[in-house]
């Protein structure tokens, strides 16, 4: 049977044995053993409201996703060389909310393998190497992606940039060079793309494509202008390459209005890449791309990943799909998101310390400024743990970290968001009494 331990032993434990860069969150780190819907609870039982995790895309132990997951082990679970109807079922249920030109799909296990493999597809499909990214960006964990994640090449102790690759800078309306008063802004943002093409050209490199997160998160919660992505995609597509959208912090009905951040910035990228809320918490990525690009792809060696495409991640990914629309959870993502970002811009009214609020259904940033407006470091981190001390988990982002992340799962109701709202307004109030 399962024997919680005291928090202490765990906590030593892991110093003893686990390496020293993976990163605990909050000063005083919590243990989870138990979860509902939004709902978390320690070892001693007490519930924390999470306000954070986007992997329970549908809720902590969801008994549908039990169910499934049960039955299926019960029953066998095998790899894409022998047929199954689940995942052909899968398929269909994710193209069911893709574009039409989007109609191949790759099984794999992680949103880091799935974009290794959009670029291993951008490379076979242009014969070339270069690829075009914001800065601050982040793909994943592996040797490839880390070379297009400047959130990592960048940080200190980082491999450092690849000359392969080239940054463009966020389209980040608020601290940007061009800010929200400019009405050419996403055009002005999209222009960036311009030399760092020609230095690919340049290179030899080529331009193999363009990769970005849809709306950036790990560089600050950015909403960028509308039209920003459709200008770059014109650019990198005159040049032969290809656009990839990396849905997987913003996909699956997050957004609320839109099931996909692409469709706010009316753009068709030629890859989507889909990863973490997809499986719930069971590993999954999904990588969804044209019927030519696939092709080009096929002309080189057979693709196989043990794990990726299984039955049960099938079934799994099926259902977490089929439970966002059966409990109109991209509706309550919406609902809940405006009532807490109008709870965030009133907050924004009478405390100094936040800058900017911005986001769009249940993706959210509050960003923290010194009375000087530069980034509040400080502030953000007193928050995040003062809100972790009253049992909210939120998070934190961007180049300075002085971006409140709140990222719950999709089933937050109008009690969580007034708990946020309240527990956030009493700690902003503790900035001025101190
Ligand atoms: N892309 C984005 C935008 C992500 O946020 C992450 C994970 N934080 C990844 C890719 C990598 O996903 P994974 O950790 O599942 O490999």
């Amino acid at each position: 049977s399962y024997q919680p331990t005291d928090k202490a032993t765990v906590l030593a434990g892991r110093r003893a044995h686990f390496g020293g860069n993976l990163s605990l969150t909050y000063r005083d780190p919590v243990m989870l053993l138990r979860g509902w819907k939004h709902h978390l609870f320690d070892e001693w039982g007490r519930p924390y409201l999470d306000a954070y995790n986007n992997v329970p895309h549908v809720g902590h132990a969801h008994p549908r996703i039990q169910a499934v997951a049960a039955d299926q082990l019960k029953r066998m679970n095998s790899n894409t060389r022998y047929l199954h109807p689940a995942q052909t079922a899968f398929a269909d249920k994710i193209l069911s909310k893709m574009p039409d030109h989007l109609e191949v799909c790759f099984f794999v296990n992680s949103g880091t393998e799935a974009n290794e493999l959009a670029l291993r597809l951008a490379r076979a499909h242009t014969n070339a190497k270069g690829m075009v990214t914001p800065d601050h960006g982040y793909h994943g964990n592996t040797t490839g992606v880390i070379d297009i994640s400047a959130y990592k090449f960048n940080a200190k102790g980082g491999v450092g940039p690849s000359d392969w690759v080239e940054l463009v800078e966020v389209a980040d309306d608020y601290r940007g060079t061009y800010r929200r008063d400019d009405p050419q802004r996403a055009q002005k943002y999209a222009n960036l793309v311009d030399p760092a093409i020609t230095k690919l050209q340049a290179s030899g490199h080529g331009v193999a494509g363009f990769i970005a997160e849809t709306f950036p998160s790990v560089g600050g919660q950015i909403i960028p202008p509308k039209g920003y992505l459709p200008a770059v995609y014109e650019k990198i597509r005159a040049e032969g390459g290809i656009c990839i959208a990396d849905e997987v912090q913003t996909g699956l009905g997050r957004l609320g209005d839109y099931y996909f951040g692409f469709e706010h910035q009316g753009a068709a990228p030629d890859i989507v890449v889909l990863g973490k809320p997809i499986g719930n918490g069971h590993p999954l990525g999904v990588l969804v791309t044209t019927r030519a690009i696939a092709d080009s792809f096929a002309q080189g060696p057979e693709f196989f990943s043990t794990f990726g495409g299984s039955t049960l991640s099938c079934r799994i990914g099926t259902e977490v799909l089929n439970i966002v629309d059966d409990e109109g959870l991209q509706e309550n993502a919406r609902q809940r998101g405006a009532d807490l970002i109008t709870g965030l811009r009133d907050l924004q009214s009478r405390h100094q310390a936040i800058g900017d609020v911005r986001g769009m259904g249940l993706f959210v940033g509050v960003e923290l400024i010194r009375a000087d407006g530069s980034e509040a470091s400080e502030i953000c981190a007193y928050v995040k743990n003062r809100m972790r001390d009253h049992r909210i988990l939120i998070g934190s982002e961007g180049p300075s970290d002085n971006i409140l992340k709140i990222r719950p799962p999709l089933t937050i109701d109008a009690e969580g968001i007034e708990m946020i709202l309240k527990t956030m307004d009493r700690i902003l109030s503790e900035l001025s009494e101190n």
